[in-house]
């Protein structure tokens, strides 16, 4: 029935900008991927329901909408999330290794210290890596959470990702 939902759950993108962000959430609503996607100014959200072991959810789904670009995001954008997708780029290192300090930034400002974890190695379509899996899944492995490769480009591993998100928020307590 439209308008009814089991719960509603915060889950925020997280990581440098010109990773993808964007481009994934687009392309988990819209099913839509743009070469060129302008950045927008402010924190923007976008609404998709999902139907999972029998329940119906809404998602809240927060993009830094360019915000990440002055390194630091605003406390209001953490608060009550249940789920954060870190994204790197796996053709770009210093976005691997910038995701730290994007934990240490969500350890202090997200009021649930028991919101659900996932990292996402993104644009795995283009031809030069410089983060391996094994580096991507062994930090992964340091934080308790799972990785996932995706391309918003090309689809790859986009629903899973979302899918293992939300099945970890539902798992948590
Ligand atoms: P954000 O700043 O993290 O939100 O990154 P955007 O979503 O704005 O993406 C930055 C650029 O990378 C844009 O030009 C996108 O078209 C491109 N992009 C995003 N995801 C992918 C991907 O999976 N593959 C490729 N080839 N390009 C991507």
């Amino acid at each position: 029935m439209q308008g009814h939902y089991d719960h509603i759950f915060k889950i925020l993108l997280i990581g440098d900008a010109g990773v993808g962000k964007s481009s994934i959430l687009l392309r988990f609503t819209d099913d839509a991927f743009e070469e060129h996607l302008a950045s927008t100014i402010g924190v923007d959200f976008k609404v998709k329901t999902v139907h999972m072991r029998g329940k119906t959810l809404k998602l809240t789904i927060w993009d830094t909408a360019g915000q990440e670009r002055f390194r630091t995001l605003t406390s209001s954008y953490y608060r009550g999330c249940h789920g954060i997708i870190l994204v790197f780029d796996v053709n770009d290192r210093p976005s691997f290794e910038h995701l730290r300090t994007w934990l240490d930034e969500f350890e202090l400002y997200a009021t649930s210290a028991a919101a659900a974890k996932l990292l996402v190695g993104n644009k795995v379509d283009l031809d030069a890596r410089e983060v391996t899996v094994e580096e991507a899944q062994a930090f992964a492995r340091q934080q308790a959470t799972m990785y996932i490769e995706t391309s918003a480009k090309t689809r790859s591993g986009i629903l899973q990702a979302f899918d293992e998100i939300v099945q970890k928020v539902l798992d948590t307590p």
